[in-house]
């Protein structure tokens, strides 16, 4: 059909670990599009990156000893990166109690050039934390693309799904936005969002490489 091509979901045919650290400094050279995930321990970050990528242990799930707080690089399919955060909380700072969240996770988003998308994970069953909902703000007011990742979605009913995330988003629209972030109801243990998810990401790569710059 002229004019009109159908994308399928992105394959991943490689996932590669390629270095952990906690400088974004030393964060790979190459151009390629990144994507970050982050959220609070537990979230559930590593199921999710190993659903999307379909690896069983590509990123460490909690539980095991010795999780480090590193930023960690894996090249899907040498085409873009997937980061691995570590789970975020605040950090006091300054005399006056100042909350502020850890250094390398600032330095990184404000930082790193690659980065095009920052995908905040929330536990779909809990309440708008203050932190998550604070580290969104951070990312607003420095204008970092982000969306917001919803975990979990199999512990709720499907009808209790859409409320609660309606719920989340109108608690945003509360605070500075004023519209809501992209948005994906995800589940490690069935796969639900994962189609969504990799489409969101393969239609940027394409929209990049048509980029001139
Ligand atoms: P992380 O600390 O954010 O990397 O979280 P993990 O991926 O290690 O998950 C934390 C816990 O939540 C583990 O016990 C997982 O088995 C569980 N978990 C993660 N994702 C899901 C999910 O989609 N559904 C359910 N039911 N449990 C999940």
């Amino acid at each position: 059909m002229v004019g009109r091509t159908q994308f399928l979901t992105m394959k991943i045919t490689s996932a590669e670990f390629v270095m952990s650290n906690s400088n974004v400094a030393q964060c790979p050279k190459e151009p390629l599009p990144e994507y970050a995930f982050i959220g609070r321990s537990n979230v559930g970050k590593s199921s999710l990156i190993n659903m999307l990528t379909q690896r069983k242990s590509l990123a460490k799930t909690s539980g095991r000893p010795g999780k480090t707080q590193l930023i960690n690089h894996f090249k899907i399919n040498n085409n873009w990166f997937l980061v691995d955060l570590p789970g975020y909380g605040y950090a006091k700072v300054s005399k006056k109690d100042k909350k502020t969240f850890q250094k390398y996770i600032t330095a990184y988003f404000q930082h790193r050039k690659q980065l095009v998308c920052g995908f905040v994970l929330v536990d779909i069953r809990h309440d708008p934390q203050p932190i998550d909902l604070d580290f969104m703000e951070w990312l607003g007011t420095h204008g970092i693309p982000f969306a917001l990742v919803f975990t979990k979605a199999d512990k709720l009913k499907p009808a209790d799904r859409e409320l609660t995330v309606d719920r989340y988003l109108q608690k945003l629209l509360e605070g500075i936005w004023e519209e809501a972030p992209p948005h994906f109801i995800t589940s490690s243990s069935n796969r639900m969002g994962r189609e969504a998810l990799l489409d969101y990401i393969a239609t940027i790569n394409r929209e990049l490489r048509h980029t001139p710059g």
